[in-house]
């Protein structure tokens, strides 16, 4: 262990009201890749090239819903992947009583496979989808096993994912918990987000406890006002950290 990850299992040490905010980097070692870093779709039919952000967005899915989840099944969802050891550090903070909640941009449900009990899911969940029409639920395996769009057998309603697409507000419940988690806790960890999408670097302003903590694998426009920067991988950080506290 470094003596940043010294430094990090000192603070978790001290702290008992920890808040995680998490971005895409959290779940690269799970295998699943920033959808931002993909090369888009090219669409045979239209005759163009669309960007990821362009696929994911609300007048998008509204104009090209085929399109939509051809991209969205390739991309998004990723029903094999399994919480890796940042996750399951934060796990056991949470039951150790020292961290009161994650806040992640991610949709792949991972903390909560880990055993997270609080987690604010800015971005919602690929693994919650409803009917546009009666609102009835539907998995994630629904959705992979549709051919084309997947409709609703009860009322042929398209069913979309409780994702918040681009042009899509987030919601005001999450946004407001997420909020009041960052405004009462000592430490703050971000983690696996350079912090340049909406609505990260606007959150950390909420923050006033003793410790504010980055991980990432490279810069961000916080680090000048973070107690500790660690450029290094989130997982194996938080696993190091975690067995000093524990040993
Ligand atoms: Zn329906």
């Amino acid at each position: 262990m470094d003596d940043k990850t010294a430094q990090l299992a000192k603070i978790l040490q001290e702290s008992d009201n920890i808040v995680f905010f998490g971005g895409a980097g959290v779940s690269t070692a799970s295998g699943i890749p920033d959808f931002r870093s993909s090369d888009g779709l090219y669409s045979q039919k239209l005759g163009r090239n669309f960007t990821p952000e362009q696929l994911v967005s609300h007048s998008f899915f509204m104009r090209y819903p085929d399109d939509f989840f051809d991209f969205y099944k390739k991309n998004l969802v990723y029903p094999d992947a399994e919480p890796n050891d940042c996750h399951i550090a934060l796990a056991k903070l949470e039951e150790m009583g020292r961290l009161k909640a994650v806040i992640t941009q991610n949709i792949d449900g991972l903390h909560q496979a880990a055993g997270s009990k609080t987690v604010y899911e800015l971005h919602g969940s690929v693994l919650r989808n409803y009917c546009t029409k009666c609102h009835s639920f539907y998995d994630a395996d629904f959705i992979l096993a549709a051919k084309g769009i997947p409709l609703c057998p009860k009322c042929h309603g398209v069913i979309k994912p409780d994702v918040v697409l681009y042009e899509e507000g987030l919601d005001e419940d999450v946004i407001t918990g997420a909020i009041q988690a960052i405004s009462e806790a000592d430490t703050l960890i971000i983690g696996g987000t350079s912090l340049v999408v909406y609505p990260a670097a606007g959150l950390i302003d909420y923050f006033h406890g003793r410790h504010l903590v980055l991980i990432n694998k490279s810069s961000t426009p916080a680090d000048s006002k973070a107690d500790l920067v660690i450029n290094d991988s989130i997982d194996k950080v938080m696993r190091e950290a975690l067995s000093s506290l524990q040993s």
